[in-house]
Formats: C-alpha cells, sequence, structure tokens
C-alpha cells in the first residue's frame, strides 16, 4: 500500500481544486470536472516533472514559449531584482528604466523602420492593440472607410474578442459569437490539404489570385489591413507555398492595405532569427506583433511594434487633438519588461538564434523521415516548429476530423515513453525549447517514432486504420 505522505495528500487537494474550480482555456466542457491533468511540478533545460516526479521531454516548449529553457538563474534574478527596487509603475503617466530599455532593444532588433513599441500582456491583446490601431490610423488620416481586416482561414490570432474574430480556425468558432463585419477570411495556405491535383506553385497562384478577387470585391477603400502569421502555427504549422507571403506582401502594398505580421510564435528565434518576416520571407510589415518568447514564457508580455512612417502619420502636427486610447494597467510592466531584457541577454550571450540555424536541418530531417509510418500524411516545419499531421487511412488529409482525436493518442503513448507532445485533433506540434541539442533532438524523434508507431499498431487493433 502507498504510504499517505504528506506530499500525496498535497496532490490530491491541487487536483481536486483543478478539476473543481480552474476554468482552463480551451477547457473541454463535456468532461469539465474530470479531466485529472497531468501536474507539472518543476523544470529544468528542456524537460519538466510530473506529480510522480517523472522527467519528460517539453515537446511544444511550454506553449511555444519557454524559448532559453527552464530554470535559467538570471532571467529568474533579473526579476527578483526588478521585483524588490520597483514591481510597478502606472505607464499611462510614468516610464520605468526596463520597459524604456526594452522598447529601445526591439526597435534595434526589429525589421525596417519599425522602432515604435506598444507594451501589451501578451499576443492577444499585441493583436487587439494592432487591429485597434489600423482603425485608428485610418479614422486619423480621414479614410474611415478602410476597417476590414483580411485573415486566412487555419490561422490563430488570440483570444480577445477582437483577436478571436480574427482567427480562421472554425473549430473554435462553435458557440461563440465574432464580428464578422471586420474580418474577411482569406483561403489557407495548406497545401497538403487543399492542394490536391495541383502543383505547389499553382496552388500558391490560387492563393494570391483569391486574394486579388477579394480585394477587387470589397474595394481596397474598404480595407484596412491584412494580418498573416508567417507560418500559421495553431492551425497545424502550415508553411506557405514559397513566394506566398512576399506576392501578399507586394499585393497590400499596390493597394495601401497595411500589412500586419503576427509573430508571436515565429518571432524570437523559433526559426533562427529575431523576427521571420524580414530574415526569412524577405518582408518590411508595418506592425509586428510578438509575445510569448519575447520573455521565453517566464512571465506575460506582448507587442505590437510600428512603422516610424505609421507613427509619423499620426503625431504632433498630425494628431488632431486626439489620444491613442488603448492600453492595460500592465502595458510596460517593470518586471516583465526587466525579463525580457535579460532573455533578449541571454539569447545574444549564448548565440541562441546561431544555435537554432545550426540544429535545426537535423529537427527537420528526423521529423521528415517519420513520413514513412503510414499513419503520418504530411510533417511541415521550419526552423524548430513542426507538426506531424496523422490520418486513418491514405486519402484521409482532414486534420480536423474529431472522430479518432489521433493526436491524443499519439501523446498517450509518447508521454508514457518520456515526450509531452501537444495534440491539436489529429495532429501533434512541436516546438521544443531553443536550447535543444543535437542528441536531445535524436532523442525526441526516437520517442516520437515510437509513439507513433504504437499508436499505429493500435488503430490496426481497432480497426480504425484503413490502409
Ligand atoms: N498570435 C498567435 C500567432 C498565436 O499563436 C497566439 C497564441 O498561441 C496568439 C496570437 C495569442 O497569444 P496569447 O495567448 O499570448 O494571448
Amino acid at each position: 500500500m502507498a504510504l499517505d505522505t504528506g506530499l500525496d495528500r498535497e496532490l490530491s487537494a491541487i487536483r481536486a481544486y483543478d478539476n473543481v474550480h480552474w476554468f482552463h482555456p480551451w477547457e473541454n466542457l463535456p468532461q469539465a470536472g474530470q479531466q485529472n491533468r497531468t501536474i507539472v511540478t518543476r523544470g529544468e533545460g528542456i524537460h519538466i516533472y510530473d506529480e510522480t516526479g517523472r522527467k519528460l521531454i517539453d515537446g511544444p516548449g511550454g506553449m511555444w514559449c519557454v524559448q532559453v529553457g527552464y530554470g535559467n538563474a538570471e532571467i529568474v534574478m533579473a526579476i527578483a531584482e526588478q521585483a524588490m527596487v520597483m514591481p510597478y509603475n502606472n505607464p499611462f503617466g510614468t516610464a520605468s528604466g526596463p520597459a524604456a530599455k526594452l522598447c529601445r532593444k526591439l526597435a534595434e532588433i526589429a525589421p525596417g523602420d519599425l522602432d515604435h513599441v506598444f507594451l501589451t500582456t501578451g499576443g492577444s491583446t499585441a493583436v487587439d492593440t494592432a487591429a485597434r490601431f489600423v482603425h485608428f490610423y485610418n479614422n486619423i488620416r480621414g479614410r474611415p472607410t478602410k476597417k476590414i481586416i483580411l485573415a486566412r482561414e487555419d490561422s490563430y490570432h488570440g483570444s480577445t474578442y477582437l483577436s478571436a474574430s480574427l482567427s480562421g480556425k472554425v473549430g473554435n468558432k462553435s458557440h461563440f459569437d465574432h464580428d464578422a463585419r471586420l474580418v474577411d477570411f482569406l483561403p489557407s495556405a495548406n497545401y497538403y490539404r487543399f492542394g490536391k491535383g495541383k502543383t505547389e506553385a499553382e496552388f500558391c497562384d490560387g492563393l494570391i489570385q483569391a486574394l486579388r478577387d477579394r480585394i477587387k470585391e470589397l474595394g481596397a477603400e474598404n480595407i484596412g489591413a491584412f494580418i498573416a502569421e508567417p507560418i500559421q502555427a495553431s492551425g497545424g504549422v502550415i508553411v506557405a507555398p514559397e513566394g506566398y507571403l512576399k506576392r501578399t506582401y507586394d499585393i497590400c502594398r499596390e493597394h495601401d492595405i497595411l500589412y500586419v505580421s503576427d509573430e508571436v510564435v515565429t518571432g524570437f528565434g523559433r526559426l533562427g532569427h529575431w523576427f521571420a518576416s524580414k530574415d526569412v520571407f524577405g518582408i518590411e510589415p508595418d506592425i509586428i506583433t510578438c509575445a510569448k518568447g519575447l520573455t521565453s514564457g517566464y512571465l506575460p508580455l506582448g507587442a505590437a511594434i510600428v512603422s516610424k512612417r505609421l507613427y509619423a502619420d499620426i503625431t504632433n502636427d498630425n494628431a488632431k487633438g486626439s489620444y491613442f486610447a488603448n492600453g492595460y494597467t500592465y502595458s510596460g510592466h517593470p518586471v516583465s519588461s526587466a525579463c525580457a531584457l535579460k532573455n533578449i541577454e541571454v539569447f545574444e550571450k549564448t548565440g541562441l538564434l546561431e544555435h537554432v540555424r545550426k540544429v535545426a536541418p537535423l529537427f527537420q530531417a528526423r521529423m521528415r523521415a517519420l513520413k514513412s509510418i503510414p499513419i503520418v500524411g504530411d510533417v511541415r516545419g521550419m526552423g524548430l516548429v513542426g507538426c506531424v499531421d496523422c490520418r486513418v487511412s491514405t486519402d484521409d488529409t482532414d486534420p480536423w476530423n474529431p472522430r479518432h482525436k489521433l493526436g491524443a493518442r499519439i501523446d498517450r503513448h509518447c508521454n508514457a515513453l518520456g515526450l509531452l507532445v501537444r495534440p491539436i485533433i489529429n495532429m501533434c506540434v512541436f516546438s521544443p525549447p531553443l536550447i535543444i541539442t543535437e542528441a536531445q533532438i535524436e532523442e525526441m524523434f526516437a520517442i516520437l517514432e515510437k509513439g507513433l508507431k504504437a499508436t499505429m499498431d493500435e488503430l490496426v487493433r481497432e480497426g480504425i486504420w484503413k490502409g
């Protein structure tokens, strides 16, 4: 019989409180109160430990965010020191050293002329701020009809009312209301799912034509901005066909439509650069939104970085006496800002961006090799982010079919083998801490391979795999 230690009682209490009182993001309501989630107790490097003391590789890197890994003492000390000296300041009327220095640093590492930083509390509020800015900007400039924001199917931009309205993942819309007046959705860039019978170049041409058609239909005078994740992350790590982002960007320029690049996932090293927009995809957006890796998840923080040109268009003599009446009690939080500054310093000191560029080819090659397992329909990714998209038959390309929940099955097998994955219906996505070594990448994919094969065997046994 297991000994009833105080620790066991404490864990049972936490589980009960969690089941009964914690209303989680994406709460699975039919199973409310019975989730019995893994209780995470601590983290170190790329690993987390569960309540039984089991060590697991953190495949999703928290929620695409723990870039420098767990237990970074320098970041923890920077947080503690700032909290001791000045834990909070009112950002509406005062400034602080950490926030001002962070804005300057972000202006330095952001592409093009992006040099005005609006600090927020996370990614959703960064996107919300960017969208509100687009409307405000056009109103001030005497173009009040430019309201529609073009977004894409399969995108995810956040959970505030506005950022959720801009998100195109159909599965997240059930029983929620959204502001449909403000957004128009373009097709998803998922070639595997939607490109049947076409070459990738033809598929890309179709997407570009769809953008041109929508602009013609809606009228550029009614379109404020186009928002796009450089890689559609939560939509299943959708990497658009070669040249797509640049072509959409050029069309936006041609039609005086602002371009918002949502780099909440792709920013801060995920693709081996501070930001992917220019360094990877050759575009200089008007606004970049970021969060997550900005603090490596140690504290909440986000930012909407706005171009100098746009800022000049609405300030001083152009301001028409207005205020940008948008902001949060915790905009520019000094402790979060100190955390972000130290996080960026750790990136620089340890050469983390270079490290990602060095190990990413192995990560991508190991992931692509998984395609030989029949349930794996597609593998997608770039840098240190990837997705394994699974199926129950060779003609099944719908990652959202909820019937078999292949992701949860893979998660169960991999968890037992020491790897945490992030299941999204029939997909599993990966974005491990960027400090992951080549040996750890090998270990991670060896486990994933075993987990996928065990899932395949299970599907065959249960007669689900149709071949
Ligand atoms: N934008 C993108 C591309 C995201 O992936 C996310 C979250 O996953 C968000 C915005 C929202 O960020 P947050 O959860 O910090 O509000």
